[in-house]
């Protein structure tokens, strides 16, 4: 936990809602976001400023700065989230369509939040090419 870091006050504060696996709750102003899931290892949530019919971002519970500071040890962790990922696109009605995951990485990326987190984005026919 980084007291400066907006998602990890969105993951505490969804840590401490309680202990239900499947939340669907707004939470506190400062930390604005609706979660849709959270475990052990990852919270997912709304993003505040959707692209699509569905726009949620997956998040480790632990800060990672950006796939530019994972470790090793951090390899079953991002597997997890994928999985994680994989279901909620499930739960959201997207699967079938197909969706796109993004995880944008340093300034030169796009990034802007510096909590590791992927992008589920789906609902709509993607833009391509992408950059
Ligand atoms: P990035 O630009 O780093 O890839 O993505 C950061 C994302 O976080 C953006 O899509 C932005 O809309 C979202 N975001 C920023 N602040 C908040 C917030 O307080 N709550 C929620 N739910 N999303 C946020
Ligand atoms: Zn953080």
């Amino acid at each position: 936990m980084t007291d400066s870091c907006i998602f990890c006050k969105i993951i505490s504060t969804a840590a401490s809602t309680g202990s239900a696996e499947r939340l669907n709750t707004s939470i506190s102003e400062e930390a604005k976001a609706s979660i849709v899931y959270r475990d052990e290892q990852v919270t997912a949530f709304r993003d505040i400023h959707p692209v699509a019919p569905t726009h949620i971002l997956i998040v480790p519970n632990k800060h990672i700065e950006s796939v530019g500071t994972l470790e090793v040890e951090d390899e079953q962790l991002m597997g997890h989230l994928f999985t994680v990922a994989r279901k909620l696109a499930e739960e959201d009605g997207i699967s079938k369509g197909g969706y796109r995951l993004v995880t944008n990485t340093g300034p030169n990326g796009g990034q802007t939040l510096f909590h590791l987190h992927v992008h589920l984005i789906g609902g709509q026919r993607m833009r391509y090419p992408m950059g």
